[in-house]
């Protein structure tokens, strides 16, 4: 019976992660140090015996890395994050040495694997692969570049993190320029002794603006406080971030880091990359250009001379047309979206769906607005694993949303713990966040029921990474549901969200997703045309970008690269979120829409796709859920429609 991690209180926060890590590392070293010192003496070793203990060292570094990084994505005191940061790199340093250890990849590769069992063989191919990318059979002198490059690269990525985290910039105007904004937001901001409201570049205050504030000015002035989150101070970051990892794989022989990256990905090279793309670009043209007329019909009404849509007003426009169009007022859905009723509907609905139940624990955190959870399988009573929802903004957080990992399941070794980080208004939530919340847990419920195995490797969300949003983008179905909603949203009189609202929700969000689609195509661009290319000029490269690919034109003297986060931790591989997407479609497709409780597909999902971790390549998950092979045109047809 494996317990939830005890985590400390804030005055013990510090010395815990430190000596945590130390007693991690050092129980890691020491392992790898028996495995080659019994093969030194000339043990022959015994596979299994032999795999399992480097499955321990893999325990033992992913759950200091995934806790460490946690730690200093949330942890309320600077001393803490700063020490959970070198954690994070004390962590993938001894994983670096490891992996390029030749004595050590020696014990792999000389181990005789007749007999072992399917996981088994696929665990002992990854670790040979795993020490091979990191070029354990190289001579000294380029282990050793490769060895300083990955460390560097950690350092990069911390550093790149903390810019756009720490760079909260505002806006101040007087109060008579709030028009058209919630008056919940308004209550909110209340003027300071100069008459002046603040309003900052974070979520919950910016979002309100994009979309309801009737000033263009203020709008335009917040965007591009917005979008210059992190410049110029990522500039450097970024390029020697693009420099390294170019030299990383092209050391190992690759001819670029996309090529490097797309190796263990379901898009499997790096030229693919650019040409999946352009395929999704090709789909989206024509709804796209369908939908901007439309836009640009109602600016044109207020900009008559406009040719284009400006890229500060498409979303308050977007909603204009919403109103007009669809007859759907957004201010009155947010009323329905009550965050603790959304938050408990959350857990009902998806506890129905993947047959748990949630019971909250009253477990020591690092902040008092964090609840925690311990997930309980309905039939046999079993604890799965312990989450942690840690949901709204404050300073020093992670600013945008995301699954941590804060311990891997691991049968019988490791209770699989999970935390969601997000920035959600703590009292009406945009229908937009509401979805946000779904995919997120997505990701949190994938490692949960992912954790039940007996590896660390396959663990959770261990498949291909350009698979990975596919369980969650599936999951956004449910926040689109008019059952599903009106089972939790309700407003204050405690009337449910009327299914004909619901309708006009689903109609509206149907309009523009060809464009938004070709925002994100222009993202997946910068991503990846970035590594391949390492432009001189970040920002001149971008403004090419989006013109090729983006719906909106450029908005002058703005770097939205600088705080794009995605560069750091998907590096080239943005497009993910659409070749993700292209399952997600695919795999909704086996649900029956009038019934999206049906027990029968929801278990079948939960089997075949998210219990078995990475213990299956992902096509073979898909092929296992659907009943062959994934294809193309669910999503072509939705993006038609
Ligand atoms: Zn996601």
């Amino acid at each position: 019976m494996t317990e939830p991690l005890a985590l400390p209180d804030a005055g013990s926060a510090e010395s815990w992660i430190n000596e945590r890590t130390e007693t991690a590392l050092s129980r890691a070293r020491e392992l790898a140090d028996g495995l080659k010192a019994a093969a030194a003496r000339g043990a022959s070793a015994d596979a299994l015996a032999t795999l399992r203990i480097w499955d321990d060292v893999s325990l033992a570094l992913h759950g200091t890395a995934g806790l460490a990084s946690l730690i200093a994505n949330v942890h309320p005191d600077e001393a803490v994050r700063t020490a959970a940061e070198a954690a994070e790199i004390a962590a993938q340093k001894l994983g670096t040495d490891l992996t390029q250890d030749a004595d050590l990849y020696a014990v792999f590769a000389d181990l005789d694997t007749t007999g072992l069992g399917e996981l088994a063989t696929r665990f002992h191919a990854k670790v040979l692969l795993d020490f091979r990318r990191a070029g354990v059979d190289r001579d000294d002198r380029t282990r050793g570049r490769l060895k300083e490059i990955n460390e560097r690269l950690l350092e990069l990525d911390q550093e790149f993190s903390r810019i756009a985290r720490d760079d909260v910039r505002s806006v101040k105007v007087s109060i008579d320029r709030l028009g058209g904004l919630p008056a919940d937001f308004v209550e909110g901001h209340q003027p300071d002794a100069d008459g002046l409201v603040t309003i900052t570049t974070d979520y919950p205050d910016s979002l309100p603006v994009f979309d309801y504030a009737e000033d263009a000015a203020l709008r335009l002035e917040l965007r591009q406080a917005y979008l210059n989150r992190g410049y110029p101070a990522a500039d450097p970051v970024l390029h020697e971030m693009l420099d390294l990892r170019h030299e990383y794989a092209t050391t190992l022989g690759y001819a670029d880091w996309a090529s490097y990256d797309a190796e263990v990905k379901m898009i499997g090279s790096g030229e693919a990359i650019p040409e999946f793309i352009d395929k999704i670009a090709d789909a989206a043209r024509e709804p796209g250009e369908r939908d901007l007329a439309i836009l640009l019909e109602r600016y044109r009404r207020d900009v008559p001379d406009a040719d284009r849509v400006a890229l500060a007003d498409a979303s308050y426009y977007r909603n204009l047309v919403f109103a007009e169009r669809f007859d759907l007022d957004t201010q009155l859905v947010r009323t329905y979206f009550d965050f603790a009723k959304v938050r408990a509907g959350l857990l009902e609905v998806t506890g129905r769906l993947f047959g748990v139940r949630y019971e909250q624990v009253d477990a020591q955190t690092w902040h008092q607005e964090v609840t925690s959870y311990d997930v309980i399988r309905l039939d046999d009573g079993k604890r799965l694993g312990r989450i942690h929802l840690d949901l709204h903004p404050r300073e020093g957080k992670y600013k945008h949303a995301a699954q941590f990992d804060l311990a891997p399941g691991v049968a019988g070794r490791s209770l699989a713990e999970g935390v969601l980080v997000c920035n959600f208004s703590r009292h009406l939530m945009e229908h937009d966040h509401v979805v946000t919340l779904f995919h997120e847990f997505g990701h949190l419920v994938h490692h949960v029921l992912g954790g039940q195995g007996e590896w660390t490797r396959f663990s959770g969300v261990a498949t291909e990474w350009d698979f990975v949003e596919a369980p969650s983008q599936m999951l956004e179905e449910w926040a689109w549901d008019p059952a599903v909603l009106a089972s939790f949203a309700t407003n204050d009189a405690g009337e449910p969200i009327p299914a004909e609202l619901v309708a006009k929700m689903r109609e509206a969000e149907e309009f523009g997703k060809g464009y938004l689609t070709q925002t994100q195509t222009m993202y997946a661009a910068v991503s990846y045309w970035f590594h391949h290319e390492r432009p001189a000029d970040l920002t001149a490269r971008m403004v090419e970008l989006m013109e090729r690919y983006g719906p909106f034109p450029y908005l002058e003297d703005t770097h939205f690269y600088a705080s794009f986060g995605h560069l750091g931790g998907y590096s080239s591989a943005y497009y993910t979120y659409q070749w993700s997407l292209v399952i997600a479609k695919d795999l909704f497709s086996a649900f029956d829409p009038a019934d999206l409780f049906d027990t029968d597909v929801a278990g079948r999902y939960r089997d075949r796709i998210l219990a078995p971790g990475g213990s299956k390549d992902a096509a073979d998950l898909v092929e296992d859920f659907l009943g062959r092979p994934f294809t193309f045109a669910a999503y072509a047809s939705w993006l038609a429609s």
